[in-house]
């Protein structure tokens, strides 16, 4: 299989082209990101300290390799009075757990995690997979449930504990969708809204998200607005840490596990994206789709960017690969819900003519 000569996007990625020295055009698009610096950092950090309140930031917390580096740099460089905040998805595992725990145990920082109490993520993502299938499709879009459990709560805690900063630890290495999105389209387009409307496994979707509004609502909004969460406390200040210092990997992975203890959960290849289980099938479908794993898109960046050697990316992504459908059944079966006959007919998803077309 044909691959990119820089990163290792390979041939088979819908949009992908090649110049002459086999270079791909996300490697050819890609920009050095602009760091706002260490200084403006500071400054901000010097103001909220004057502050003086009970915490002096929230630091959204997945037990993953980045927010972890987060919640470390805010206790030991910046000594913040840190109050961790994590949202369970209901499909984190016990080592990402222990990994939180552990990390705010050393730190002394105190942690909040916040679940559902009718599970209603499993119920979103179990309603998203049936969508995805209904549009022929292998699983895709069941992030939601989590992107808005964990935006909204981290707001909810942060206005509840009138904490002025939230540090995120979202990095430019891990922006991935724009560079999907478009190949999604391709694949479907999208269905008018009246189809949508018509859809049961939909209308079941919105059923359960409306569940998550009412159980976990965002400040200021109303419950039947499905909009993104939106920050609109004046008092409160969100930053991403990335955006003002460099996003260096082996820094980040050697500081956590010497000083934090911190393990990747067992069976994963990188210690990238290992805090939710639902990841394999995500990277199950991409793979399905595009001929490779959701990581090759954070190796663009991570490549160009200098944080990675070419091999070693093209060594864990062919890993990932073997082991693709590893463990999936029992996922789909166990913690999701499905039928033994659903699951074969998700693991047996075969893009054809039709998906494309
Ligand atoms: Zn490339």
């Amino acid at each position: 299989m044909k691959r990119c000569s820089r990163c290792i996007m390979p041939e088979t990625m819908i949009g992908i082209s090649f110049d002459k020295d086999g270079v791909c055009n996300f490697c050819r698009d890609w920009q050095k990101p602009q760091l706002l610096g260490e200084q403006a950092l500071e400054e901000i950090i010097s103001s909220i300290k004057k502050k003086n309140n009970k915490y002096d930031c929230i630091v959204p917390l997945s037990g993953g390799r980045d927010s972890t580096f987060v919640l470390y740099i805010a206790r030991k460089k910046f000594d913040l009075k840190v109050l961790a905040v994590n949202y369970d998805n209901e499909f984190s595992n016990e080592q990402t757990v222990k990994n939180m725990k552990t990390a705010c145990e050393l730190l002394n920082a105190d942690l909040i995690s916040i679940r559902s109490k009718r599970n209603v993520a499993s119920k979103m993502v179990r309603d998203a997979i049936r969508m995805s299938a209904l549009k022929s499709l292998p699983p895709n879009s069941f992030c939601r449930a989590c992107s808005y459990g964990f935006q909204t709560n981290v707001y909810r805690m942060a206005k509840q504990h009138k904490a002025p900063l939230i540090l995120w630890g979202s990095s430019s290495a891990e922006k991935t969708l724009h560079l999907t999105k478009e190949a999604f389209k391709i694949l479907r387009p999208p269905k008018t809204r009246l189809q949508k409307l018509c859809n049961l496994a939909n209308l079941s979707l919105e059923y359960h998200a409306l569940l998550q509004r009412l159980e976990f609502p965002m400040p200021g909004r109303a419950i039947l607005d499905r909009g993104k969460p939106v920050l609109k406390e004046k008092d409160i200040r969100e930053i991403k840490l990335f955006d003002y210092i460099p996003w260096d990997r082996r820094k980040i992975k050697d500081t956590i596990i010497n000083e934090l203890g911190w393990r990747k959960p067992q069976g994963n290849v990188s210690t990238w994206r290992g805090d939710c289980s639902l990841y394999p099938l995500i990277s199950f479908s991409y793979f399905k789709l595009f001929g490779c794993t959701k990581h090759c898109f954070g190796y663009i960046n991570m490549i160009n960017s200098g944080n990675m050697e070419r091999e070693e990316a093209l060594y864990q992504e062919k890993a990932m690969i073997a082991n693709i459908t590893h463990g999936l059944r029992e996922l789909l079966e166990g913690k999701i819900g499905f039928s033994k006959k659903e699951a074969t007919r998700i693991l047996s998803f075969q893009k054809n003519e039709q998906t494309t077309g």
